[in-house]
């Protein structure tokens, strides 16, 4: 890594960036190439040599990153570029970026480590833990999920990766209670509008494909998982021999919004010894706000939560956030501890100072650095009086505090010991990006208030768009609308369905085929609906109004073609 090449590169391509977001809306949002336009562009393999590479012989690195650019990334790759980041963009769910967002991934990008373990970088652990509690405290988790006790947060790339953790665990975990044949009885519980990442999770997990029920859910509960329903469905279960073990509810379907009660359907999850998923993926970011926080409630009983930070909350893809309240059960499930990776054992004489034992003693002495500062854990039994209470007797340390003794021959590694967190033991891979950064500055740049008002702006927008529907009797909104995704479509001619189907699929294709929205749909109760999300950064009201109108044009043309 040169450094002053990286500086010149750097400064292009960051004024590229700037540029793009200055002019994003002369690009049509939706790309419109075809499949495999990029084959036709690009050589059939890699250069030997740089295309320009006697600009950087000649000290013209300025030079060779503008013609990149312009040779390449203008010409080539941004047509085939479908600009999440326009303010004309409505589809699927938002993918917000920002400035904080963005140079924290900078920063991350430019520093690059790989943060497996606690010493791989500790920064990056301690910020991830710190920054997860931050987090947690602002959607007002329960203390359980914050790192001081026995559970925390991490940053996973996906909400699928975390619910694919939290199943792992949660298999394991019933697994060692029931034994290892039982896999093959095993039972999931979500409903049919939980996401599709429930099911790939249990297709990893090797849950038997009959025992994923996803459980119909109708109009009548607005698409919510009822709770009657699951307990009925566990009944017939264990009258049959087979295990309840997984729970997934949603707050904020990916069709609807649709958001399941948790209390109900945890306290039957925990009635039946199961484990509890909540996932928040996009409507997480809204329970900031005191007027949504109660859609959450009942979280109390889940065993774990997850909020997709990179959807709606202004940091830039990927940044996942995952709790648990009891990490022992993921560690248990995906560590590994080879011989390479392992940490040298940390050790501080100021602690053995904090518990008032004189140093000639040698009693190793550390904080279980990972979780709480007030842990401690002694390694060394004094002639057997050394137990955990003579431990808190003889120290200042809160006699309500967990003390660990473990004895020194187990003590080769601060892993092993959990003196320390090592994220790998939390997630699939084993490296890890520092994406605490970015969200550390999200946070901090912004505060509380800033993404409150954030959030509000896209649920009035939402609200807004709603209103114009209501004002044009050809369309109906179909679902009540709770965070900032509307659902609805043009009414059928004649009450015909299943033209009406047809219609608003070509409506759909009429809209984003002219570049200057993009919306998405969904099928409820065989209805095909048309989703409106908005949660772009840059969208005004004005985007939304200019949408409805290229929304009402196209739907006069069809209507007029289909009399
Ligand atoms: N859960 C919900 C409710 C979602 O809406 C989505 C995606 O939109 C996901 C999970 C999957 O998200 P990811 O792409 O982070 O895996």
């Amino acid at each position: 890594m040169d450094a002053e090449q990286l500086r010149e590169y750097g400064h292009k391509m960051v004024d590229f960036i700037a540029d793009y977001y200055k002019t994003i809306e002369n690009f049509p949002v939706l790309s419109q190439v075809e499949p495999g336009y990029l084959r036709n562009l690009l050589p059939d393999s890699a250069p030997n040599q740089p295309d320009s590479f006697q600009h950087v012989l000649d000290g013209e690195v300025a030079q060779l990153i503008l013609e990149f650019i312009r040779l390449h990334i203008q010409a080539k790759i941004l047509p085939g570029v479908t600009h999440w980041q326009s303010p004309n963009y409505f589809a699927y769910y938002p993918s917000n970026s920002s400035v904080a967002g963005f140079v924290g991934e900078m920063l991350s990008a430019g520093l690059n480590i790989v943060g497996f373990s606690w010493i791989a970088s500790p920064a990056a652990t301690e910020l991830e833990m710190i920054v997860l509690d931050w987090l947690a405290k602002m959607l007002k988790l329960p203390e359980d999920f914050l790192s001081a006790g026995q559970g925390g947060g991490v940053i996973q790339g996906t909400a699928s990766e975390a619910v694919l953790v939290v199943l792992l665990a949660a298999r394991d975990k019933v697994l060692r209670r029931v034994g290892k044949d039982a896999l093959e009885k095993l039972v999931v519980y979500a409903s049919d509008q939980t996401h599709s990442s429930l099911q790939k999770a249990c297709q990893i997990a090797g849950i038997h494909p009959e025992n994923c029920r996803l459980l119909k859910a109708t109009s009548s509960t607005n698409y919510a998982l009822s709770p009657e329903f699951l307990s009925e469905t566990i009944s017939q279960d264990l009258t049959i021999g087979l295990i309840p073990f997984f729970l997934c509810a949603t707050v904020g379907t990916t069709s609807s919004t649709a958001v399941d009660p948790l209390l109900s359907l945890g306290k039957i999850a925990k009635s039946n010894g199961m484990w509890f998923h909540v996932d928040a993926a996009y409507a997480g970011s809204a329970c900031v706000c005191p007027e949504f926080r109660h859609y959450m409630d009942g979280v109390e009983v889940a065993d774990s939560f997850n909020m997709n930070a990179h959807k709606w909350f202004l940091t830039n893809f990927d940044c996942s956030a995952l709790w648990v309240k009891d990490r022992s059960a993921l560690v248990q499930a995906l560590s590994t501890n080879p011989e390479f990776l392992k940490n040298k054992v940390w050790f501080s004489s100021v602690l053995m100072e904090i518990l008032i034992l004189p140093k000639s003693q040698k009693f190793l002495v550390t904080v279980l650095g990972s979780l709480s500062a007030g842990e401690m854990i002694c390694t060394e039994d004094r002639n057997g009086l050394m137990d955990s209470e003579n431990l808190k007797k003889s120290s200042s340390i809160n006699p309500l505090m967990d003390i660990k003794l473990i004895s020194s021959h187990d003590l080769d590694t601060a892993s092993q010991a959990n003196m320390v967190v090592d994220y790998k033991d939390w997630q699939v891979p084993l490296g890890r990006r520092f994406r605490s950064l970015k969200l550390w500055m999200v946070l901090r740049l912004y505060g509380l208030e800033n993404l409150q008002c954030y959030i509000r702006n896209h649920i009035k927008l939402a609200k807004h768009f709603e209103n114009l529907i209501a004002q044009d009797p050809r369309f109906e909104v179909v679902t009540p609308r709770i965070f900032s995704l509307v659902c609805f479509r043009l009414l059928p001619v004649r009450n015909n369905e299943s033209h009406g189907n047809k219609l608003n699929h070509q409506l759909l294709d009429a809209v984003n085929s002219t570049g200057s929205a993009f919306i998405s749909h969904t099928v409820l109760s065989g209805k095909y609906i048309l989703r409106f999300a908005v949660g772009a950064p840059l969208t005004e009201e004005k985007h939304v109004n200019a949408a409805w109108k290229v929304l009402q044009d196209k739907a006069t043309s069809l209507l007029a073609e289909s009399l």
